[in-house]
């Protein structure tokens, strides 16, 4: 059975627990998740974790079950349980500050180390994303990391049972000019929880062993972009763009960040790179196209973010949107730019 007293705020907080500690191995639910903010967790361990706050211990495995009981539990605290795709057997791993999102995606959330000692702790569940073989592995192991088309160095090291990735100085200064305020606050010892940029790392294609693509992504960067476009509706509000197509996911904040944790931030459809183009009015900044019609079904959806929302640049999104009534995929524009 499960307490009746564990309220929306003990899951709130369970979520967070799990977000920094992660889930056990034998803990992953494998048919359905809670959804929240984008992210998903297994429902019975949220409850598990929850019960936590609500009666001060965690409720036994055994206890109850995880799938109707839980579901509906949840979805009573107005929460939204999600089937599992079936189509990737890729489960995320949360391990600390990181998260591996895919086979080739990991994001880690940079704290004070990443910016004061230019570089992080790679826990043991994240080892495996950097192909290192720690039992085996040599004190030193060579990293590429490419970042706005430049080429930085980088190695991960073993020590005391601890493995570590540093990069190399010039990097560490980059990281520095872009968010100024944070490496001031980190210097300060001042909190900055959540407000810290993500640094999301996407492995190359086969041929290049150790080589990463990395990007930073800055909620306040994702935040301000949203307003940005806000302002500029609002200062022509007899052209303002009906509102039939997902702006409002589209313009969720945490959806958004989401969306470019998982993707990216180069356009689906054509490959545009702001930063690269840009420089660093540019980094950060994507589009996000919400992939479903929403005149079709009115009321309020579950959005997928692997699925449902994909980075686009602007010419691509308006080219998308044109014609109202003839919205385009993603495969269309790539294959018309083909
Ligand atoms: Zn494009
Ligand atoms: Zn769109």
């Amino acid at each position: 059975m499960i307490p009746q007293n564990i309220k929306h705020e003990d899951i709130i907080k369970a979520i967070k627990q799990i977000q920094s500690n992660g889930v056990p191995d034998k803990r992953h639910s494998t048919k359905f998740s809670l959804l929240h903010e984008g992210k998903v967790y297994p429902p019975k361990y949220v409850l598990a974790i929850a019960n936590i706050y609500a009666n001060g211990h965690e409720l036994p495995a055994v206890g109850f079950s995880g799938g109707n009981e839980a579901n509906s539990y949840l979805e009573n605290l107005g929460f939204e349980i999600v089937q599992e795709s079936s189509s990737s057997s890729f489960k995320p791993i949360t391990a600390y500050s990181w998260e591996q999102i895919s086979e080739t995606i990991a994001v880690k959330h940079s704290d004070k180390s990443t910016f004061l000692h230019n570089g992080t702790v790679i826990p043991q569940g994240i080892r495996e994303f950097f192909s290192l073989d720690v039992p085996s592995m040599d004190d030193e192991v060579a990293l590429t990391l490419f970042y706005a088309g430049s080429e930085y160095k980088a190695k991960v090291t073993l020590s005391n049972g601890r493995t570590r990735l540093f990069w190399s100085e010039s990097l560490a200064e980059v990281l520095r000019r872009q968010f100024p305020d944070c490496y001031e606050s980190f210097k300060d010892n001042a909190g900055l929880e959540g407000k810290s940029p993500v640094l999301r790392f996407e492995k190359y294609a086969h041929g290049y062993p150790q080589h990463y693509n990395l990007e930073f992504v800055s909620r306040s960067d994702v935040q301000q972009d949203i307003e940005g476009e806000m302002a500029e509706e609002e200062a022509f509000p007899e052209g303002a763009p009906k509102e039939y197509y997902g702006k409002r996911y589209e313009r969720n904040p945490a959806n958004r960040m989401r969306a470019i944790e998982i993707h990216g931030t180069r356009c689906k459809g054509c490959g545009f790179d702001f930063e690269a183009v840009y420089g660093e009015r540019g980094r950060g900044f994507i589009e996000v196209h919400h992939t479903k019609p929403l005149y079709l079904n009115q009321k309020e959806q579950t959005v997928d973010p692997v699925k449902d929302l994909l980075p686009v640049c602007s010419n691509c999104h308006r080219m998308i949107h044109r014609r109202k009534d003839d919205v385009m995929t993603i495969e269309q524009i790539q294959k018309m730019l083909s």
